[in-house]
């Protein structure tokens, strides 16, 4: 076992895949059970950061894959890995029947945010899958684990309308993917990640909502990490959505660029309020991207 992998349940191991070369921003899950399965493969760029952890767990080969949804910081990898585990069965919202054989929208959404030299250099090139490979999920939907365990696909819509949950009740843990927002580390508190073109936040509460009738030990989510007091953390997302709409929706004057410097200094300001040491503010804020975030937020309110 190297160390980028973490066992957190007698079954189930995180991964951290160094998105962007960096450690702790993006993390995998494997679950090794009967019938095993990984949950997220993370960018192209970060293929070889996944084979390795999985070898040095002494797995051979991928048979079954889980994306929460399919942005490329999830999914981009998808390609490589059915390359090398040509066997490998995606399950993933029906949209990725259209998009995985065909990833070049999926490209161009990415790219026409983050530039395609950017894209290129941090997250790196997807390649295409067969549509053979690609299983399409629905809501409640039951993926075996062992005989008397099983992984539950829940539709969660809020962040992308593309988006699934996975919920292993016997562990008590949901794989959030990025349902709930960021939490990077020494920080135990939530940061909003709210992208064009999906974010609706009546959509995303009410995804938020029904995991409330969920017996939840721990939220495993993509960025990053197993976090414990599920339930709070969830509370705790909502305010500050809830705070960000408000402030975004104050500023409306402002072009994107100022708007987010606003948003960037009024967040500051507010850690270092609650006395958040240095270090974890300037990995919250230097590992966002605010833009996207005004645009995601300005999008929905435009809608409403
Ligand atoms: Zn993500």
């Amino acid at each position: 076992m190297n160390t980028d992998v973490t066992k957190f349940d007698d079954k189930i191991y995180q991964i951290d895949v160094h998105m962007e070369g960096k450690p702790q921003r993006m993390s995998c899950y494997y679950i090794d059970t009967s019938d095993p399965i990984l949950i997220e493969v993370g960018p192209s760029n970060s293929f070889p950061y996944l084979i390795s952890a999985l070898e040095s767990l002494g797995i051979q080969d991928i048979k079954r894959t889980a994306i929460t949804h399919l942005h490329l910081d999830h999914v981009g990898g998808i390609g490589h890995l059915n390359e090398k585990y040509k066997e490998n069965f995606v399950y993933v919202h029906e949209l990725g029947l259209k998009h995985l054989p065909n990833p070049e929208r999926l490209w161009k959404a990415v790219s026409d945010v983050y530039t395609e030299e950017w894209l290129k250099k941090n997250w790196g090139e997807i390649k295409p899958i067969s549509l053979e490979n690609i299983k399409s999920l629905n809501d409640g939907a039951d993926l075996k684990l062992d005989s008397n365990r099983t992984l539950k696909a829940l539709y969660s819509p809020g962040h992308a309308k593309h988006h699934y949950t996975f919920y292993d009740e016997h562990s008590g843990t949901l794989f959030m993917g990025d349902t709930l927002g960021l939490i990077y580390p020494h920080g135990d508190f939530v940061q909003p990640n709210l992208p064009p073109p999906d974010f609706n936040k009546e959509t995303l509460f009410q995804t938020l909502d029904s995991f409330e009738n969920l017996e939840i030990n721990q939220l495993a989510i993509a960025h990053f990490g197993v976090h414990k007091k599920p339930h709070q953390l969830i509370s705790e997302a909502k305010e500050s959505i809830d705070n960000w709409i408000m402030f975004i929706n104050n500023i409306e004057h402002l072009s994107d660029d100022e708007a987010s410097a606003e948003l960037v200094q009024w967040l500051t300001k507010n850690y270092e309020s609650l006395d958040i040491d240095n270090e974890t503010i300037k990995n919250y804020i230097g590992n966002g991207n605010f833009v996207m975030q005004i645009n995601g937020i300005r999008n929905y309110l435009s809608k409403n």
